[in-house]
């Protein structure tokens, strides 16, 4: 494992939070929708570090099983807000 990959962890929700934030929650193929992050506005670009969260993308995309759970928990969470807010 390179140290980039651990680096990931170390911020454990930080760094996939803003990346699964930056797209939106948008996912395509069964990854978060990276696509999204070129669509940003000039606000959003301020806040995100987009060739970061490319980094961490990537990192993602390899199949990092902690990045996953990470992920799914993060659009559990969101799926019961979208379930609130319909009620
Ligand atoms: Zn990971």
């Amino acid at each position: 494992m390179n140290q980039n990959d651990t680096d990931f962890h170390d911020s454990e929700a930080g760094d996939v939070f803003d990346l699964y934030n930056a797209c939106n929650g948008v996912f395509h193929d069964g990854r978060l929708d990276v696509r999204k992050l070129d669509e940003l506005s000039e606000e959003e670009l301020q806040i995100f570090n987009v060739a970061r969260l490319k980094q961490i993308w990537a990192h993602t995309a390899s199949g990092c099983s902690a990045c996953e759970n990470i992920i799914a928990s993060l659009d559990q969470a969101r799926g019961m807000v979208r379930a609130k807010v319909s009620v």
